[in-house]
């Protein structure tokens, strides 16, 4: 077990939000010398088989994964699926159903912006012509190339963010049945950005503490960019509810330049890697 491996178990490919496709994203990877990468898109699983070729190609491990959008109280959260079988026909049917999910909500959004007087019904014709699951992410990019943002983060200080005009949630399953739908295909359901979610820290302990009790194997310690004191808060909280740690750049874009893949600090001492009981 060692916890100086050379892994990323959080990235996106054009099959949700992310700018490379899972060629490019893994020769990108083994380029920045990981050794183990885990491609884990939004809610779908079909960049995994191009990612293995060129994993193969590339002489790097890639770990079968994605993220998983999940309701908790009133929160949107995000579960990653590591090791998950990319052959369950029960996740993919659920994920189908995710992706479902998100085409409805990208046409309620788009339904918002008409309201404000924006071209709503061009922006969704934008999104739904690409390929992938749609995600605000193309919806903000949308935005900026007919004009009406400067850069995808002022479209969601505007428009899209939680709270914004034309936010919508969608109806996300709840937190236990995306752990159990993870578990049955096999993977360890790990709870992504633990410190992104707007609850107040008590709320984050309760979320922690019920994740784990209903089987949620571990907790993302080191994410993309994130300051050591996040590190810090995170690990503790890994501890305490008996949860593995893990390490996952969420990497989308090389046009951000302060969150490349290769980049990540270690694990703290003290945390179990999620991936240690595997034998890397
Ligand atoms: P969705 O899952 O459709 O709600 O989209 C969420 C995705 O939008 C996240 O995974 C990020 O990639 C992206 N995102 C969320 N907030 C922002 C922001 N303020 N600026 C840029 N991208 C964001
Ligand atoms: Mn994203
Ligand atoms: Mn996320
Ligand atoms: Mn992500």
């Amino acid at each position: 077990m060692s916890t100086d491996i050379r892994i990323d178990l959080h990235s996106h490919s054009t099959f949700s939000d992310g700018a490379l496709t899972p060629d490019q994203l893994v020769e990108r990877a083994a380029a920045a010398g990981l050794q183990w990468l885990a491609l884990t898109d939004h809610d779908t699983l079909d960049g995994l088989a191009g990612a293995h070729s060129a994993a193969l190609l590339h002489g790097i491990g890639l770990i079968d994964g994605v993220e998983i959008s999940a309701s908790w109280r009133s929160q949107t959260l995000h579960v990653l699926g590591l090791w998950v079988d990319p052959g369950s026909s029960q996740l993919r049917l659920n994920l189908a159903a995710q992706a479902q999910r998100r085409r409805e909500r990208m046409r309620q959004m788009c339904a918002r912006l008409d309201k404000l007087r924006l071209p709503g019904q061009a922006l969704l014709q934008t999104v739904e012509s690409q390929p992938g699951v749609p995600t605000r992410t193309h919806l903000a990019a949308a935005l900026v190339a007919a004009g009406h943002a400067k850069t995808p983060a002022e479209a969601f200080r505007r428009y899209l963010a939680q709270g914004k005009p034309a936010y919508r949630s969608a109806q996300w399953p709840a937190l236990a049945q995306v752990v159990e739908w993870i578990r049955s295909a096999g993977g360890k359901a790990c709870l992504a950005h633990p410190l992104r979610y707007r609850v107040s820290s008590g709320a984050r302990r309760q979320l922690v503490a019920e994740f784990a009790a209903m089987g949620g194997a571990g907790l993302e310690v080191v994410t993309g960019n994130n300051a050591l004191q996040h590190i810090d808060t995170c690990a503790t909280l890994a501890i305490q509810f008996n949860l593995a740690g893990s390490v996952g750049s969420d990497f989308h874009t090389p046009q951000h330049a302060w969150n490349p893949l290769g980049r990540l600090a270690t694990l703290p001492a003290g945390v179990n890697p999620l991936w240690g009981s595997l034998g890397y």
